[in-house]
Order: C-alpha cells, then structure tokens, then sequence
C-alpha cells in the first residue's frame, strides 16, 4: 500500500479547522487534525509546501517511521506550527491502519482500558448566579465533572467567561466559538491578579455549598500568576478540592512549580500548549504535576503523546487531554481512542462543537452519562463533507489578548 494523494481542507464552519486528508492506493482514507488556533495557515504552508511532497508514495502503514522522518529529518525541531504538521499525518496514517485492520484505534492500541471516558465542561458566568445556572445546565447536559471560571468585580471581561462583551446578556452566547470574535484584530481584554485571588476562593466556597462535596471541579488559571501567587491560590483552594488547578503560572518556566508543589497539596495539570515529551520530562520526572494537558494535535500525533503518556505512568501522573473546540473533531477522536487505552486515564476536556461542525465532520463517538466513548467503526470514526466543508471558507480570527490596567501585555 502507498499514499497516493494528500489534501489540505481548510473549512470554518463554527471556527476555523485545518485538515490533512491523505488516500491510498487502495482507497482508504485517513484523516488529521492539523489546527493551530490562530495560526492556522501557518501550519497549511508547512504540510503544502513541505510535507505533502514528501508523504506522496509512502507506506502508509509505517507510522513510527513516518514519524521519525518528518520530526529528525526536518533538522529544525519542536514548536507548534511543525508539531501540529506531523500530528496531522500521525492521525491520519492511525486512522489508515485502523481501516486497513477493520478495527477502531484504539484496539491498535492495546484495547479497551475502560467502558468510557469521564469528561468535563466548562461552567462559566460573571456573576455567581449565572454561574450556578451554567453549572445546572451542565449536569442537565450529563456532565459529571466540572470546570469552574468565574467574572472578577472591576474587570470587563475574561477570556473563559460566556455571556460578555458586545453579547452581554445573552446567556446562550458560547465564549468558545470564537473568542476573540472574527476580525483582522484580536479583542483586547484586561486583568488584575491581585482582585482574582481575593475573589476566586469565596466563588469555590459558594459552589461547593452549592452543588456539595462531591461533584469534581477544575479551574483554570490561564498562565496568569507569578509562583507565589499560584502557590497562595493552590493553598486558599484546598478547602473545596479541587480536581486540577490548571496552568496555575507560564508553562515555559517549569522550575515555577517546585514553588508551588511546596505550598499546596491542590493537584496541578499542565502542558497544553507543550509540543514534545521534552517539555513534559522534568515536570513528569520531579513529580511537579498530577495532569498530562497535551493534545494530540500540538503533541505530534497518537504515537509521541500515548509515549509521553506511558512516561507520566511511571509516576502515578494521569492524562487530562486539551479538548476545547478548536481541536476538531478529527483531534477530539484521536484523544477518545489514547484515552480509552491507556491505563492512566484521568479525564477528557470536552466542550461540544457546534451543529455546522458536525455536519462537516460525521462522528462515531457516543456522549452518555457525563461519559465519551470513540464508538467502533474501524479507524479514528469521523469522515470529512467536503462539500460541506467547502461551504465555510476560513475567516481571521484570533484569540484575546489581555494586558493589565496601566496597559502592561500580561499573560492569559
Ligand atoms: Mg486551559
């Protein structure tokens, strides 16, 4: 078997998606997601111009391989554009073999671990009210886990928060979509750590008054505080424990966590935006986070996360695959298939894409009782409309920026 062709299928149906569709010889089809959030057509250049040229004629059944040739033979290493490139032909060459065999992926992949995978929804709203009815909403919807942002007094508007902005108002507005709204520019919003940690753990006291003892929560931090913060903020939180305490400080610096592993037992989980094992191996290594966040999409596909993952194993450190919506929903899969097979599940970001991007992409997985399952059609599970598709032409469009009230660019 060989890769006859390989296609590029950019499409925006509720946000932008970058797809890389390849076919064999004998007509199977496998697809990846290559979507960089923002960047995307910076990754289209890359797979055009350099890997396209290079996967024509390939056996696609040598995934290791293929891997190793793109990653060692490019010279030039790691980072998001080139990671998300050679994610995109990982999960297209699983997705071959799976059809090949006639079996779902993650049977590839040593089988079933579990009969699901718990997932967790983002709850959001400015004011506690509308936060307790976004959390309702969410067990209405099945979810049995639960991320927990919150609007702070005196700050506009949040990246994470529904229901603000030129939308205020409309409880139905989904932040997610597009947060930074389609444009040339993106939206600018402003912050204030200091009123973020005087108000966040009397939101979590609230919750948990709320909704009781029981229900996970997870909140994310957005990479926004210095060490010290996270550390005070990871100890004012224990009280309500949490689940994770996500991107507590800017994941480049991973010697910031040993400072707040020493100060607070609340568990922290990192790394959506990591590319390699290499980002990961200190952080695994020293013990410093209790959850994996890398995507199969920025990691570089099934094959480097599922060994990234197998690392984490060693140390009791769990998966908590990145799964907002602009993974697409090749990515998403991808995730479901790793998840149901390794033996160190945690859970599964998942946030639902909206009725046009389920329509471009047709989906196997199921979503019962706060559980995902990839479903059983041989390969990854989802096939691509490209009429559909071709119906939504990529639109700009960028995540916020932030930047605090003297205008200082601040992290998010
Ligand atoms: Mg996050």
């Amino acid at each position: 078997m060989r890769i006859d062709k390989a296609e590029v299928i950019v499409t925006s149906p509720d946000r932008n998606f970058v797809t890389l569709r390849l076919t064999t010889d004998e007509g199977h089809v496998g697809l990846g997601d290559a979507t960089l959030n923002g960047r995307e057509l910076a990754v289209v250049a890359y797979l055009k111009e350099h890997v396209v040229p290079l996967l024509l004629g390939r056996d696609p059944a040598a995934i290791e391989d293929t891997w190793q040739y793109l990653y060692r033979g490019a010279y030039w290493r790691r980072g998001p554009v080139t990671m998300a490139a050679i994610a995109a032909v990982d999960m297209a060459l699983w997705d071959i073999k799976g059809k090949a065999a006639g079996m779902p992926v993650y049977q590839l992949l040593g089988g079933a671990s579990r009969r699901g995978l718990l997932a967790y929804g983002h709850a959001s709203g400015k004011t506690t009210d509308e936060l307790f009815d976004s959390v309702r909403s969410h067990l209405e919807q099945g979810y049995r886990a639960i991320r927990i942002q919150t609007g702070v007094p005196g700050l506009k508007a949040i990246y994470g928060i529904a229901s603000q902005g030129a939308d205020a108002g409309d409880a139905d507005v989904r932040y997610d979509h597009e947060p930074a709204r389609r444009g040339a520019l993106p939206m600018e919003e402003d912050w204030d750590t200091r009123a973020y940690l005087r108000h966040l753990p009397g939101v979590f006291e609230a919750v948990r008054n709320e909704f009781g003892p029981e229900l996970p929560l997870l909140h994310d931090g957005h990479h926004r505080m210095t060490p010290i913060q996270a550390a005070k903020l990871g100890k004012d939180l224990e009280p309500y424990d949490l689940f994770w305490l996500e991107d507590c400080t800017p994941a480049e610096n991973q010697e910031a966590l040993r400072l707040v592993r020493q100060h607070t037992t609340t568990p922290l989980a990192i790394g959506e935006i990591f590319n390699t094992v290499w980002d990961f191996k200190d952080i695994i290594r020293e013990q410093l986070i209790d959850y994996v966040r890398g995507a199969v999409t920025h990691m570089g596909g099934i094959t480097p996360l599922k060994k990234t993952l197998d690392y984490a194993a060693m140390y009791q450190i769990k998966s908590g695959m990145h799964g907002p919506t602009d993974i697409s929903p090749v990515g998403m899969a991808a995730a479901m298939h790793l998840g149901l097979a390794i033996h160190n599940f945690g859970i599964q970001e998942y946030m639902q894409h909206g009725t046009r991007t389920n329509e471009v992409f047709q989906q196997s997985f199921t979503w019962a009782d706060g559980m995902l399952h990839p479903g059983d059609e041989p390969g990854l599970g989802v096939t691509l409309d490209v009429d559909e598709a071709g119906k939504y032409p990529y639109a700009q469009a960028y995540l916020p920026y932030n930047r605090l009230h003297d205008g200082t660019m601040h992290d998010w």
